[in-house]
């Protein structure tokens, strides 16, 4: 039975950029991950707001990024789900699709997404089943680690990324500002926010 190594990599994505790009690509270096699946939450109820871009809009920023890399694709796994997005929810249904299509190889799993987003891990709906379905991995700045690293012991992994120092947050001040942000995402996503007038309504 032939066997790969599976990385979802998980976030709202408003926009995505390139330190999420250039944290996947690193990632899989350092894991020797075979592909990278980019899921755009469909709900990300946590979220003190919500998103700004619409679901349909943040999915199609997310699969022209996932051309930078052949081993990346675009999942919308999260987003064709109703309801409130859960991380469980994407490790199954990922799991589930893959044994069905490809039932003679087996995987590992890797869930990887900011390493901020998994200080309150152990309050996501059922996190011991999440760390038996997949490794975790949390990507981070030099210097910053986990606030509050309360995650099950050798389930977990810190990846320093430098490139983290951009964020969604930060690309959406500047495209408010009308300021340019084709240095942080690729081009084909500036030329996407562009041409929908996204982000250019003011503060968010
Ligand atoms: P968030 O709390 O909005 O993000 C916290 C920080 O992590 C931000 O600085 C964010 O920067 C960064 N970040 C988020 N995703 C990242 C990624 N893939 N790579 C690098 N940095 C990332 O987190 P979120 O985006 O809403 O959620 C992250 C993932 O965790 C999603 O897949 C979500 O569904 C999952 N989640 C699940 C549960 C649950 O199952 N109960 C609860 C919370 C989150 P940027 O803004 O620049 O991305």
């Amino acid at each position: 039975m032939t066997s790969v190594r599976i990385g979802v990599m998980g976030g709202t994505f408003d926009p995505i950029h390139n330190g999420h790009l250039v944290a996947a690509a690193e990632v899989a270096d350092r894991l020797d991950l075979d592909r990278v699946i980019l899921c755009p939450a469909g709900q990300p109820w946590h979220r003190a707001a919500p998103p700004v871009a619409g679901v349909h809009d943040r999915f199609a920023m997310t699969e022209l990024a996932a051309r930078a890399d052949p081993r990346f694709t675009a999942s919308r796994v999260d987003i064709d789900r109703v309801g409130p997005t859960f991380t469980i929810d994407t490790l199954r249904d990922l799991r589930a699709g893959f044994a069905a299509h490809d039932p003679e190889t087996s995987a590992e799993w890797y869930f990887i997404t900011g390493a901020d987003a998994l200080d309150q891990f152990m309050t996501w709906k059922h996190p011991l089943e999440i760390v038996e379905l997949a490794h975790l991995v949390g990507v981070t700045r030099p210097g910053h680690g986990l606030r509050n690293p309360d995650l099950p012991d050798g389930r977990w992994t810190l990846v320093e990324i430098p490139a983290l120092d951009i964020s969604s947050t930060r690309i959406r001040e500047l495209l408010a500002n009308g300021d340019p942000v084709d240095a942080l995402v690729p081009a084909a996503v500036a030329q996407y926010m562009e041409r929908h007038d996204l982000y250019r309504g003011g503060p968010s």
